[in-house]
């Protein structure tokens, strides 16, 4: 049991930042409106999220350190989930086999809950606690027990920069949460959590830059589109700046990526991108669900049809005619 965990743990965590982001996937399934995520040393030493969502049961919280724990299967008809059959119940398991983590959850509203502690697999503690209305997860010293993958890990700036830009395109997903990540004391992002994206947009790239959006939206039978995009006048030297959101979750996508470009096409001076906030919806039935979920990857059935409204979308924002 304990050695498949850390077999597993070599898929679900390869480094930090896929720590953050299965706990910060966790928060917000658990329906959090804030969402509190605290850093330390790359995440080396500290990884810890703490939201205010439902919270554990406390008769549930050590089954969810063990595999396949999960109680999202019959809960979610979430066609994201389904797509990560193979992963469900397995990042908690995975985490707590290759780091040392203190879990405070409570679902009760009572002001009371439950504290578990596990180390390397191992149970330290199970016990009741004060605590309030939400989930208090800390991951601390990450790879302690396999030296070799620990070895695999860049500098402290380099990690940290992996887990703010997740966490940026998180914040950029879910306006309507309140979102702040913390480095070694310094703050990197706060997001208000009002549902207002291009004030989140602010948050992460600043209300200069914020200012200068143009606003996207198109209608389609398929497909609906909105959200932001820069000016042309306004680019970066790289894509980080596109944030793409389907059915509600960021996701990576090259033909999203593609159609944006093809709108911009000759506007932009060559080696230059776009910023873009994008959320597209779909019916689930359009997506591809047979796609590894830690690559946030997805497949859409009508691709070209699918390229074509996004160019357009964006060719209109842009004020420009197709031809
Ligand atoms: P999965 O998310 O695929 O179900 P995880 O290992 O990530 O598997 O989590 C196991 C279970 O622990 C979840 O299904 C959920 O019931 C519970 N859980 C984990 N994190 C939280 C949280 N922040 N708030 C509420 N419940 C949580
Ligand atoms: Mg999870």
């Amino acid at each position: 049991e304990q050695l498949a965990n850390q077999i597993a743990a070599g898929e679900v965590v390869e480094r930090p930042s896929s720590v953050v982001k299965e706990l910060v996937e966790n928060a917000i399934d658990a329906g959090s409106s804030t969402i509190d995520i605290v850093i330390e040393e790359g995440g080396l030493t500290l990884i810890r999220v703490i939201d205010n969502g439902l919270g554990i049961d406390a008769e549930d919280i050590g089954t969810a350190f063990f595999r396949h724990a999960t109680s999202k299967i019959s809960s979610s008809k979430d066609l994201f989930r389904i797509a990560s059959l193979g992963f469900r119940g397995e990042a908690l398991p995975s985490i707590a086999a290759v780091a040392r983590v203190e879990c405070i959850s409570s679902s009760e509203g009572t002001g009371l809950g439950r504290r578990f502690v596990i180390e390397g697999g191992s149970v330290q503690r199970d016990e009741e606690a004060n605590a309030p209305q939400g989930t208090d997860i800390a991951v601390r010293d990450l790879f302690y027990n396999t030296p070799a993958r620990l070895k695999y890990m860049k500098t402290i700036q380099t990690e940290i920069g992996h887990i703010a830009d997740y966490v940026n395109r998180l914040a950029l997903a879910h306006p309507g949460i309140a979102f702040t990540l913390k480095h070694n004391n310094g703050l990197l992002l706060r997001t208000i959590g009002n549902g207002d994206r291009l004030q989140a947009f602010a948050a992460v790239y600043g209300t200069t830059a914020a200012k200068g959006m143009l606003a996207v939206e198109g209608e389609h039978p398929d497909y609906d589109l909105r959200g932001y995009i820069s000016k042309p006048e306004q680019t970066r030297a790289n894509r980080n700046g596109i944030t793409v959101v389907v059915n509600g979750r960021y996701i990576r996508s090259f033909v999203i990526n593609q159609a944006i470009m093809q709108a911009y096409h000759t506007l932009l001076p060559i080696n230059r991108y776009p910023l873009a906030v994008l959320e597209l919806g779909m019916h689930p039935s359009l997506l591809d669900v047979n796609v590894h979920p830690s690559k946030m990857e997805v497949r859409f059935s009508k691709e070209t049809e699918l390229r074509e409204f996004v160019e357009q979308s964006i060719a209109q924002a842009l004020g420009k005619q197709r031809h």
